[in-house]
């Protein structure tokens, strides 16, 4: 389901300094929207609404006036229109560590992944101000591996797209979060065709068979860490301001995109 969205904004931002020695290593980023089709990043309410007839994304407007606003989300980012910034490198605590529990839900629209854990994965820097908090995973794809993606980067769809949605700490909740302007900030990560499978996936293509059924979920306690799901360099992306991509559509998102992809065996796509 496409909307268009008329071009709406440069916004920009950038990358990178050492971690290590404090030298300027990268410098990256940038932003631009342009088109807009909707996908889904569904927090909380706002379940009443479809992609078809009277109640798709040319309505949504009616009931949900962010939904018409001048920044929403998803988009078309071209490199030739972004503008290159320099940023302090981002943080990201705690991808490191097995969560002692996962729950992974089939909600009727896609997987949703959150987790138990005494170390709750957070990210700080680069574009963020503050600490945000972990709160759930999900993933976008399509019918073939041309149109998976909900972003696209040069006008490219990929296979499949991870949103890993964090909240700002100091908002205690992700449903108080949701009601400021820098309240939430989702990474964005797409995924690249590998010959061979991405055995760190294993864990997660396993159990899908289990919740084919619209509205089932399971535990599991194998949870890869962020940094087995994720590629090792992320000191590159482009990063805007943005809305939820379901109703509310709320206009508190900084999207964080990022460039280089995370590799997945097609069998493992399709199997997600
Ligand atoms: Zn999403």
């Amino acid at each position: 389901m496409h909307f268009l969205h008329p071009k709406r904004r440069y916004f920009c931002i950038k990358h990178q300094i050492d971690n290590n020695n404090n030298k300027m290593r990268f410098a990256f980023e940038f932003l631009v929207s342009v088109y807009c089709f909707f996908g889904m990043l569904s927090i909380g309410s706002g379940q009443d609404f479809g992609y078809e007839g009277t109640v798709g994304p040319n309505f949504w407007g009616e009931k949900y006036h962010h939904c018409i606003g001048k920044h929403q989300s998803p988009i078309n980012i071209e490199e030739h229109n972004v503008e290159m910034v320099k940023l302090f490198p981002m943080q990201f605590e705690n991808f490191d560590f097995v969560p002692e529990e996962a729950v992974i839900k089939n909600n009727g629209h896609t997987v949703i992944v959150t987790i138990n854990s005494t170390k709750m994965p957070l990210i700080s820097g680069g574009p963020l101000l503050g600490k945000y908090q972990f709160a759930q995973l999900h993933f976008h794809w399509g019918s073939d591996d041309s149109e998976g993606s909900e972003n696209k980067i040069n006008n490219s769809s990929y296979p499949m797209e991870l949103h890993m949605v964090f909240f700002q700490r100091a908002y205690g909740t992700i449903q108080d979060a949701i009601d400021h302007p820098d309240g939430l900030t989702v990474l964005s990560f797409l995924y690249s065709n590998a010959e061979v499978e991405n055995s760190n996936y294993n864990a997660i293509t396993e159990v899908l068979p289990d919740i084919e059924e619209a509205n089932t979920s399971l535990t599991m306690t194998n949870m890869p860490t962020f940094d087995q799901m994720l590629m090792k360099n992320r000191s590159i992306y482009f990063t805007y301001g943005g809305s939820l991509t379901t109703p509310p559509c709320s206009e508190v998102v900084t999207w964080i995109e990022f460039k280089n992809t995370i590799p997945l065996a097609h069998s493992q796509v399709i199997f997600i």
